[in-house]
């Protein structure tokens, strides 16, 4: 977890090849469905233009599906996913279902002047359709309201770890790995 510009996608995909399980970012899944011209990529495009979350109807089938694949079996690292608390309680229940519970809920903490200062360079490098001001202000907005509330729910049930996400990636990466013990 973390605001947009935290680095959850960059560490998400070094951890997860680390721990030899998928990687799953629903802002990459809802991007490769917005380059497809699928149905779902053309109803989440609407949403993410304008820098407000996908419907959690939409959202939660999306990931029940994918959770559904033989490559979870073993273990997952979601990125971007639950962001709201009916998310969570979808989540609960996928889980519960598949017999699987989570290992850890990693937050990324970062202020928000570096925050903005990254998405913006991110508009510059990768031109993404929601890095521009206003999206990133609403983003940003939308994040406190709806997301930032979990982080308390996960803390009180004891799975919250939190890495600071200031520096270097490699940096941020080895707090991760030493915060979760895992093995580099
Ligand atoms: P960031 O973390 O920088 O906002 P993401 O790639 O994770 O970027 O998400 C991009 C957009 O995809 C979000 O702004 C939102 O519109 C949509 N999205 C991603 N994950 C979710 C989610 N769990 N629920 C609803 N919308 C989501």
């Amino acid at each position: 977890m973390g605001p947009p510009g935290a680095g959850k996608g960059t560490q998400a995909a070094v951890i997860s090849a680390m721990l030899g399980v998928p990687h799953i970012s629903t802002g990459d899944i809802f991007r490769a469905n917005v380059s497809q011209g699928t149905p779902l990529g053309v109803e989440a495009k609407r949403y993410m233009d304008a820098g407000e979350y996908v419907p959690d109807g939409v959202t939660n089938a999306m990931v029940r599906d994918r959770l559904s694949h033989d490559d979870c079996r073993p273990g997952f690292l979601l990125d971007g996913y639950p962001r709201t608390v009916e998310q969570v309680g979808e989540l609960n229940a996928m889980l519960s279902s598949a017999q699987h519970r989570l290992d850890a809920v990693l937050e990324l903490t970062v202020d928000m002047d570096e925050v903005v200062g990254r998405l913006v360079k991110r508009a510059s490098e990768q031109g993404r359709s929601d890095d521009t001001e206003d999206v990133i202000r609403r983003r940003l907005e939308v994040y406190f309201e709806q997301t930032a509330p979990l982080i308390d729910m996960y803390r009180s049930q004891d799975l919250l770890v939190q890495v600071d996400g200031l520096g270097i990636i490699e940096d941020v990466t080895g707090r991760i790995v030493a915060a979760l013990s895992l093995e580099a």
